[in-house]
């Protein structure tokens, strides 16, 4: 597995929102960029993933708000571009799921040159990785170099995602498994996904598992309100496999019956009864 480094603490937003960029850039390996949004600008505070193939590089989301995530993001290809002396690279811009907050920055990059934006529908997420048959099925995407699974996790959005990337080892997960509160849109899909991506997982390499949100505070069971701009003492992004296995097992212990459950890291949240 190719390494990465994470950073100790993540920028959240604030308490002195002029001193706060509008951006968080983290390069966690050399094609393995994770990109926060700030809390003064939207407090959902996304995180957005860039990753670079030989052929064509991906990048999930938009983030959240009115926001700039196109220059940010073109800049970043830029840099890499003269780091690794090319001229160009195709990126296809694809999403975790198509919850606004993912998807807010979506047509700032329309009819930039080299960029494809994927809508986040069921459709044409099959046709981009090559899914026959949704949510069974397992697609892919190679970056050049670079394989990509994607694994369909209906559940928190009919739409959801998770990515493997077999060069680091990371999972990315969306919004179905993060430090914070998991919503459940609809609880029989979200049970079957979870436990698909726990037989996914089996027997790989999961070095990483990252979320698209923290709404957790460092000291477990604790979350930050809905809102939150500032969260000074934040739960760390990564999570593992190990908690796969527990939010399966969690579910499971509710028998068919959806409740709000606490848990250290996160918790689960079914929106509908
Ligand atoms: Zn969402
Ligand atoms: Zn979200």
């Amino acid at each position: 597995m190719r390494p990465g480094v994470l950073p100790h603490q993540w920028l959240t937003g604030g308490p002195n929102c002029i001193e706060v960029p509008d951006w968080q850039v983290h390069e966690y390996n050399a094609d393995f960029f994770i990109i926060r949004e700030s809390g003064c600008t939207h407090y959902e505070k996304p995180f957005l993933y860039l990753l670079f193939g030989k052929d064509r590089a991906i990048l999930q989301d938009t983030g959240s708000g009115k926001n700039d995530s196109a220059r940010i993001v073109t800049q970043v290809v830029a840099k890499w571009l003269a780091r690794n002396r090319r001229q160009s690279i195709p990126l296809i811009v694809m999403h975790s799921h198509a919850h606004d907050d993912h998807i807010a920055g979506d047509d700032q990059f329309k009819g930039l040159p080299n960029i494809t934006v994927v809508p986040a529908t069921i459709p044409e997420t099959k046709e981009l990785y090559g899914i026959p048959h949704w949510p069974d099925d397992i697609g892919h995407i190679d970056l050049g170099a670079r394989v990509l699974d994607v694994i369909p996790i209906p559940g928190h959005n009919e739409v959801s995602v998770a990515l493997y990337d077999r060069q680091t080892g990371v999972l990315l997960t969306g919004d179905s498994l993060y430090p914070g509160r998991l919503y459940v849109n609809n609880f029989a899909d979200f049970v079957r996904s979870t436990d698909r991506l726990a037989d996914f997982t089996r027997g790989k390499i999961v070095t990483h598992l990252f979320g698209c949100h923290i709404e957790q505070s460092s000291t477990p069971y604790l979350d930050y309100p809905l809102g939150s701009m500032y969260q000074p003492h934040e739960h760390s992004l990564e999570l593992s496999r190990s908690h796969i296995l527990e939010l399966a097992a969690a579910l499971h212990s509710m028998n068919g019956i959806p409740r709000r459950m606490a848990m250290p890291d996160y918790s689960i949240w079914p929106v509908t009864p």
